[in-house]
């Protein structure tokens, strides 16, 4: 129960792994690395899904389904791109167990070697560029405009829940086009639909911005991306959307008939967020009680507690709690009615107040004698005292869960404000990093040598180049050599 979870201010991620474990969300398995998504977690991750897919289809884009396993030889076409994951790849060399001699264990069976080895996907751009090579030969078949639902392999040396997986789910568009400028408005609109879905349904701020090269996917030519701000002051990449030139295109000789009567290649995109945008969510908005969840996502919005003493009372309270709920499910609010007489109410309240539920309702005897009820929130753990003939109930709830949502997403807003700081000098840089932490904003020269000498010195990366921000002249916080525009530098996850 919630009385155990450490405190967010002691041990923040210690706080993070014991409350994705009690609130039901997610348990690491036998596999290190890999984790088991509960029930109530992946609720979660289907109502985030279902809008993405939402948003995805409004913006002309079609599902389908490309292999897990990718032929070792793909994978190298396209230099960058393998040198980018070749650490991290999970490879499939046999197709088949045997009894060992003794019939005391199952071994490999080396006879049945793969002629070529496998590897399990760590993103599907060779697999799916060698097929759109055979759907693409004139102007007419494109853009071509696709996503896939999928889990991904990534062999990852320091794991945590949600955040970084050695597998994930995800999902990942892939887009092809006749012009570069089509590429980069496709590249451009989908981090604008994450940082929309971001904000309005995870009721997280986020941050749009463009990746310096060292940062950039394997195999991009630029990647945009979204970047939010944790409750410890790090930083979250949340979301990515790749330009890819013509790389994959050339790799894969994906060429096409022009308007023009020419021949040329592809222009290509690639887009993906995971699951770990349910630890983002998690970890901007919870508190020392457990899970704080934006109304939007929450696999139900409102819980009924009934108080009783008796069946008598139950029966009565039970008769008060059905007309508010298909009153709720009149104006599609999602409620549950909790009348198991296994667990106190007290009981209740907190596993509530662990899984974030929105609101919680609470009826009693005394509550049906004057016609009021008990509304608490969680997200300010406040509680008031409803009177049913002062207001449709329906309208009560609805309009409050729309504030809760707008609430959760200010606080998170003004806190990323709050640990927002502009910096100008090396020592103010340190200084912020240490006693404050959170974004830096502040000038850097443009070279890979100075971002890389930064992160040896203090652990912190450039989270991106914010593209709201103006061009400003300034000098590199750590070299002083000639600036034109603010990065915002962070320790990250
Ligand atoms: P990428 O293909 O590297 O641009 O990553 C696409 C998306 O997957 C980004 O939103 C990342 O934040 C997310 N991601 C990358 N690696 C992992 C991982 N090991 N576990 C969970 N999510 C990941």
């Amino acid at each position: 129960m919630s009385k155990g979870l450490p405190k967010r201010s002691e041990d923040y991620s210690l706080w993070y792994n014991e409350l994705v474990k009690r609130a039901d969300l997610a348990e690491n398995s036998a596999v290190r690395g890999c984790m088991v998504i509960k029930p109530y977690g992946f609720s979660i991750w289907e109502k985030m899904q279902a809008e993405l897919d939402r948003m995805f289809k409004e913006t002309g884009h079609t599902n389908a389904y490309f292999p897990l396993f990718i032929p070792k030889s793909y994978l190298s076409k396209e230099a960058s791109h393998v040198e980018g994951f070749a650490k991290e790849c999970a490879v499939v060399t046999h197709y088949r167990l045997k009894n060992s001699d003794d019939g005391k264990s199952v071994i490999v069976d080396p006879d049945a070697k793969l002629e070529e080895e496998l590897i399990v996907r760590p993103t599907s751009e060779t697999v799916i560029w060698s097929t759109y090579k055979n759907w693409v030969q004139s102007y007419r078949d494109l853009p071509l405009l696709i996503n896939q639902w999928a889990n991904v392999v990534r062999w990852e040396m320091r794991t945590r829940l949600f955040l970084r997986t050695a597998e994930f789910l995800w999902q990942e568009g892939h887009t092809a086009h006749a012009t570069a400028e089509e590429a980069v408005e496709e590249t451009v609109q989908m981090m604008n639909i994450y940082a929309q879905f971001a904000e309005e349904f995870m009721a997280l701020p986020v941050v749009k911005g463009i990746k310096t090269e060292s940062e950039r996917f394997a195999g991009a030519v630029e990647t945009y991306c979204i970047e939010a701000m944790m409750q410890d002051g790090k930083a979250l990449q949340a979301g990515t959307s790749h330009f890819l030139g013509q790389n994959f295109a050339k790799a894969f000789d994906v060429k096409f008939a022009t308007k023009e009567g020419g021949l040329d290649y592809v222009w290509g995109t690639s887009w993906g967020v995971s699951t770990r945008l349910m630890g983002a969510l998690i970890m901007a908005h919870s508190d020392d009680n457990g899970l704080v969840l934006p109304p939007k996502l929450a696999p139900f919005q409102v819980v009924i507690v009934p108080i009783y003493k008796g069946d008598e009372e139950l029966a009565l309270v039970s008769e008060k709690a059905n007309e508010i709920m298909a009153e709720l499910r009149k104006v599609g609010v999602s409620v549950k009615f909790d009348n198991r007489d296994t667990h106190k109410p007290g009981w209740k309240f907190a596993e509530y107040e662990l899984k974030g539920v929105p609101v919680r309702i609470a009826i009693g005897p005394r509550d049906l004698a004057n016609n009021t009820i008990e509304i608490a929130r969680r997200d300010t753990l406040t509680k008031e005292q409803f009177d049913l003939s002062t207001q449709p109930i329906a309208e009560k709830i609805s309009s409050l869960l729309e504030i809760i949502q707008n609430d959760i997403y200010n606080s998170a807003l003004s806190f990323r404000n709050e640990k927002t700081t502009e910096v100008n000098s090396w020592e103010e840089f340190k200084d912020v990093l240490e006693n404050k932490g959170g974004f830096i904003s502040a000038h850097w020269d443009g070279t890979p040598e100075t971002e890389d000498k930064i992160k040896e010195l203090t652990k912190a990366t450039i989270r991106c180049i914010p593209i709201h921000h103006e061009e400003e002249e300034g000098k590199c916080v750590y070299s002083g050599k000639p600036s034109s525009k603010r990065v915002l530098f962070a320790k990250s996850y």
